[in-house]
């Protein structure tokens, strides 16, 4: 029987695989940067990400996981993370306030019309243009 081992995905050292996925020492290291987050936003609740990355060392990257998972609350109103869509920070869900707007639309018959009359138009000015040629 095999024992369960991986390489870290931080600092690539053989681990025995557990739940979070990380070796003993990252993961402690994790649980370090975050007790850090804390502290900081117990002291500086209007702390944006960036300031809370600069104040404990965290990775900014790392600091985008914790507020879009929740375990830095949201109760902080300047911790935000970009959109995926188009990188816009944002503190809900996986989109920003626009860009759900635009994928709700696009659900909708409303938007369908509007490609609709974009692709009319964009033959028009293919037509206009090969005649003037
Ligand atoms: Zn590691
Ligand atoms: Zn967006």
């Amino acid at each position: 029987m095999s024992l369960l081992v991986d390489y870290c995905p931080k600092c690539g050292n053989v681990f025995q695989k557990n739940f979070r996925n990380l070796c003993a020492s990252c993961s402690s290291q994790a649980d370090n940067g975050l007790k850090l987050c804390l502290d900081r936003l117990w002291s500086y609740p209007k702390s944006t990400t960036e300031d809370l990355a600069q104040a404990t060392g965290v990775p900014l990257q790392e600091l985008y996981v914790l507020v879009k998972s929740g375990r830095l609350s949201s109760a902080y109103p300047n911790l935000t993370y970009p959109c995926e869509s188009c990188g816009t920070q944002t503190r809900s869900g996986r989109l920003c306030h626009s860009c759900s707007g635009v994928f709700r639309a696009a659900a909708g018959p409303a938007k369908a019309e509007t490609n609709r009359q974009v692709i009319i138009k964009t033959t028009a000015r293919v037509m206009y243009t090969s005649r003037n040629r």
